[in-house]
């Protein structure tokens, strides 16, 4: 079996396993979305970030529990996989391993979370190793990439939890956030960055996306973008095809270098990918048209899990 190389910095697949679903199922199943365990693995993946999404208007105690919830689904389906699926927690989890699938928990908007130093070091216990700040919201830490009417950053509960997320080594995420929290966050933090799943707002003009001055700013500082395959992100018609994902993959690359773009596919999370990328069993189709769009050997393997995995390492280390 070939060693799972894919990276992939975002989904919400969690998501499928609480609330209404089918009782007892897991990771382990297949399931009706982009993604499952098996699926993983058939596409070559060996890391896979798995979201924490909350939505902020629920309010913040039947968040907290739900986000509870989706961390215990994720550590049943660990138990059941056989091996085949393990938390990563540390550096040395990081690198690919044969038949496996490492799991990454990532706090999607913290909400729930607030400024509470204490409820993040039951998460990081809990195996979280990733935050977004906000979701689209303003929220007591930021205002939200959505949210912007304020133009407030980074509030003194925002660098707070910030100064203790870089104590606790986990990866800061810039996804879903404001622009002013965003340099704030650069300002009030060392060493890389992520933005999960975000794309190029030259290319596409929609607030979720990074304008060059901050693909730049990220690239500066040994940081990577996951490339969101979500087509309104992609494009302003109503289909996309894998040459518009190579567009903003390509603008980075010519912008900043290739060793800063990843994946951040959004599945699970999304109701509209690129055509022939619409699920992780169409990765293969991903692969051939990093090849025909003349990019690298070493530049495909960095885009599709090893830029990825360098600054994950580091974070962690
Ligand atoms: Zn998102």
């Amino acid at each position: 079996m070939a060693i799972p190389s894919i990276a992939d910095a975002h989904c919400d697949t969690l998501m499928l396993l609480v609330g209404e679903r089918p009782k007892g199922s897991s990771l382990k199943d297949r399931l009706p979305g982009h993604l499952d365990l098996d699926r993983l693995l058939a596409a070559g993946v060996g890391l896979q970030f798995f979201a924490l999404f909350t939505e902020p208007s629920h309010g913040s105690e039947q968040n907290l529990r739900r986000i509870l919830e989706m961390i215990a689904q994720f550590h049943r389906s660990v138990a059941v996989s056989e091996g085949r699926l393990y938390p990563v927690l540390t550096a040395a989890d990081v690198a690919p391993q044969e038949g496996r699938v490492g799991g990454l928990l990532a706090v999607e908007g913290m909400s729930s979370i607030g400024g509470s130093v204490e409820i993040l070091e039951v998460m990081h216990r809990l195996g979280v190793r990733s935050a977004m700040l906000t979701w689209n919201e303003r929220n007591s830490l930021a205002d939200g990439a959505l949210d912007q009417q304020s133009g407030g950053g980074l509030s003194h509960e925002g660098k707070r939890i910030v100064a203790a997320m870089q104590r606790l080594h986990m990866a800061l995420d810039v996804s879903h956030l404001g622009e002013r929290g965003f340099w704030d966050l650069l300002d009030s933090s060392e060493g890389p960055v992520l933005a999960s799943h975000s794309n190029v707002r030259a290319l596409r003009d929609h607030a979720r996306n990074l304008t060059d001055e901050q693909i730049k700013a990220l690239a500066a500082r040994g940081g990577v973008i996951g490339m969101n395959f979500y087509t309104q992100f992609l494009v302003d018609t109503e289909t996309a095809t894998l040459g518009n994902l190579l567009q903003h993959i390509r603008h980075i690359a010519d912008l900043v270098g290739a060793q800063h773009v990843g994946l951040g596919s959004d599945f699970d999370g999304i109701s509209a990918a690129p055509e022939r990328l619409q699920s992780v069993e169409d990765y293969p189709n991903l692969r051939a048209a990093l090849e025909a769009a003349g990019f690298s050997a070493s530049e495909r393997a960095g885009i599709l899990g090893g830029n990825l995995r360098r600054v994950l390492q580091t974070i962690l280390e």
